[in-house]
C-alpha cells in the first residue's frame, strides 16, 4: 500500500471504539476507567422492579441452565454439556470482554441461570460484580457450587510483582486471555464436567462422554496446528492488545510488541512511533487485530512499518465458521497467522 505509507498516525482513530461515534481520546479513557460506562453501573431501580415481577429463580426446563461471561466458555459449556445444558453467553463474540456493555436482559438471564462461568483473573471485573449482585441468585453468587472460575488451577502469566489498576491497566491480576492456549482449554473444559457432574449427577456419564470426545479432538488438531506454525518458531507477533501471550507461548511464537501502552489504553502517536521502530528493526511482519479494536490503526502502523495486518478473535463466532466452536476457531487463528508470517494472504 504505497499511498498508505505517507499517512499521519492515527489520533482520532486511535480513540475511536469501532462500533460507535468517535470519541476523544480524554472521552475514552474516562468510559475505559471511569465509572460511567453501562457495564460499571450498580443495578438500577429498572432492573430491580424487573426482578421483583420475575420471583423465586426457577430451575431450568431441562437440564442445567448455564450462563457464560464470554462465547469461548459458551462454546466449552455447549461442547462438555451437550444436549444436557441450555447454555446462554452474556457477551458477543465482537464485543471487547474487559467492557461489556450490561444489560438488563443480562440480570434477568443470570436470575435463572443454574450455572455460571466466567473466566476471573480480572476479566469481568469491570462490569459482571453488579449483575450477579442485581440478579438475587443464590446458585451463582462468589463461592456457590454453581459459579466456576476458569482461571482456578490455571497458570497465570504477566502477574505483576505489586496489584496497580491506578493507570488504567486491566490486566492487573494477571493476564486473562488463557483461553488462547488450547491446552487451558483443555484443562477448563475438565473442570466443567466435573462442575456440571456435580451439580445434575444424572447426567454425569454423558458429561463425561462429552469431553472425552472434546478432548480426544483437541489432541487431534494440536498436534496439526503445531506442525502448521513450526517453520514460525521465534517470529514475532505485533498485537494490538495483549490476547496472545498464552498462544504465542504455546507455539513459540513472541508477543511482546503491543499497540496499546498498557492492556486497556488506548494507543497514542508517541506509543505508536515507538511500536513503528522497533517493528522495523526487527523486521516484525504481522500486526494481528481483533473485531473490537481499531482496525484503522492497525492497517496504518502496519503500512509505516511494511507489516501486513491479520484479523483473529478470541471468541467462536468472531471469525468465519467459527460459531460455537472452539477448535474451529482455534483452528482459523492458526491458519491466519501462518500466512500472515509467511507472507501470504
Ligand atoms: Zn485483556
Amino acid at each position: 500500500m504505497p499511498g498508505a505509507r505517507s499517512a499521519p498516525l492515527p489520533v482520532t482513530g486511535a480513540c475511536r471504539r469501532p462500533d460507535s461515534a468517535p470519541v476523544t481520546c480524554s472521552r475514552l479513557g474516562a468510559d475505559r476507567h471511569g465509572a460511567r460506562r453501562p457495564g460499571r453501573a450498580r443495578p438500577s431501580a429498572r432492573w430491580l422492579l424487573l426482578l421483583a415481577t420475575l420471583g423465586a429463580p426457577a430451575p431450568a426446563a431441562a437440564g442445567l441452565g448455564v450462563v457464560a461471561t464470554t462465547p469461548d466458555y459458551g462454546a466449552l459449556a455447549r461442547a462438555v454439556g451437550g444436549a444436557a445444558v441450555e447454555v446462554t453467553v452474556l457477551a458477543k463474540p465482537t464485543e471487547d470482554p474487559h467492557f461489556v456493555d450490561a444489560r438488563p436482559s443480562h440480570v434477568v438471564t443470570l436470575h435463572r441461570a443454574d450455572v455460571l462461568i466466567e473466566s476471573g483473573a480480572g476479566l469481568e471485573t469491570g462490569w459482571l460484580p453488579p449483575l450477579v449482585e442485581g440478579a438475587r441468585n443464590v446458585k451463582v453468587q462468589p463461592g456457590a457450587l454453581g459459579r466456576i472460575l476458569g482461571s482456578d488451577g490455571i497458570q497465570l502469566l504477566d502477574v505483576p510483582a505489586t496489584l496497580d489498576r491506578s493507570q488504567g491497566d486491566v490486566h492487573g491480576q494477571g493476564n486473562p486471555h488463557f483461553l488462547m492456549d488450547p491446552l487451558n482449554a483443555r484443562a477448563v473444559a475438565g473442570r466443567m464436567a466435573e462442575a456440571f457432574c456435580a451439580l445434575d449427577p444424572g447426567s454425569c456419564t454423558a458429561y463425561r462422554t462429552n469431553l472425552s470426545r472434546f478432548q480426544t479432538a483437541l489432541d487431534e488438531r494440536m498436534k496439526l496446528w503445531t506442525a502448521r506454525l513450526a517453520p514460525f518458531r521465534g517470529r514475532d507477533l505485533v498485537t494490538y492488545h495483549n490476547t496472545w501471550r498464552y498462544f504465542g507461548t504455546r507455539f513459540g511464537l513472541v508477543t511482546d510488541t503491543f499497540l496499546e501502552p498498557k492492556p486497556g489504553i488506548p494507543p497514542s502517536p508517541p506509543h505508536l512511533e515507538h511500536v513503528i521502530g522497533k517493528m522495523k528493526a526487527a523486521a516484525m511482519r504481522v500486526v494481528l487485530v481483533e473485531p473490537y479494536q481499531s482496525r484503522k490503526t492497525a492497517e496504518v502502523v502496519a503500512a509505516h512499518a511494511g507489516a501486513t495486518v491479520v484479523d483473529v478473535c478470541q471468541f467462536p463466532g468472531g471469525l468465519p465458521a467459527s460459531d460455537d466452536d472452539y477448535l474451529a476457531l482455534i483452528g482459523a487463528n492458526v491458519e491466519a497467522i501462518a500466512r500472515g508470517l509467511a507472507g501470504g494472504p
